[in-house]
């Protein structure tokens, strides 16, 4: 069974926004909302600035905390690589799972369900990379198998330098940004 995951090169992105386009396009993403968005963070101090630019999005967490507080089932873990996922029609709209995630990854969709990214589930199991992934034009975003220790995403994690966000936070995120 795959554990799909993401590997984004910091390094690369450019921060054009063409991901966010894309998945909002792919996914029907109501205007005011994303399900995936670009984050800058400046570390340092002048003359040594840097800044990292990330395509920022549901870490589809090993230990998903949105998962166990839903008190529908309707946030689960798809057994198709491990992609965790809203059953819309099951869910109350009581946003548990949305003050329990440390990404701010989820948002209430105007017709009263929750929403985040779903990894285009819909274009994997057709054999195609997620929406965002496909569009880069700097190819900076990766998707494959963690599970895989010949996956590209494997491969890129045990040869560059790279970290996780808020893994303090401890649901064991599963994008990995290249730096
Ligand atoms: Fe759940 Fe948030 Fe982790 Fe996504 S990033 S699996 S919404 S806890
Ligand atoms: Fe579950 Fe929906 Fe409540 Fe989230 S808002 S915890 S998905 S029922
Ligand atoms: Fe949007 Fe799909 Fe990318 Fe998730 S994987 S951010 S749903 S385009």
């Amino acid at each position: 069974m795959a554990r799909y995951g993401m590997v984004i090169d910091t390094v690369r992105c450019v921060g054009c926004m063409d991901c966010v386009v894309a998945c909002k396009t792919e996914n029907q993403v109501p205007e005011g909302f994303g399900r995936d968005w670009i984050a800058y963070e400046t570390r340092g101090a002048f003359p040594t600035v840097s800044m990292e630019i990330r395509s920022e999005r549901c870490n589809h967490c090993d230990d998903a905390p949105c998962v166990s507080c839903c008190p529908t089932g309707a946030s689960h873990v798809d057994p198709f690589g491990q992609i965790v996922m809203v059953t819309h029609d099951v869910c109350i709209g009581c946003k548990a799972c949305v003050a329990s995630c440390p990404y701010d990854a989820r948002f209430v969709h105007p017709e009263g369900y929750v929403d985040k990214c779903t990894f285009c589930i819909h274009r994997v199991k057709e054999g195609k990379d997620p929406a965002c992934v496909s569009v880069c034009p700097t190819h900076c975003m990766h998707f494959g198998d963690f599970d895989d220790p010949n996956s590209r995403v494997s491969r890129l994690l045990a040869s560059r330098r790279n970290h996780p966000l808020k893994a303090e936070a401890g649901t064991r995120p599963r994008i990995y940004y290249l730096v």
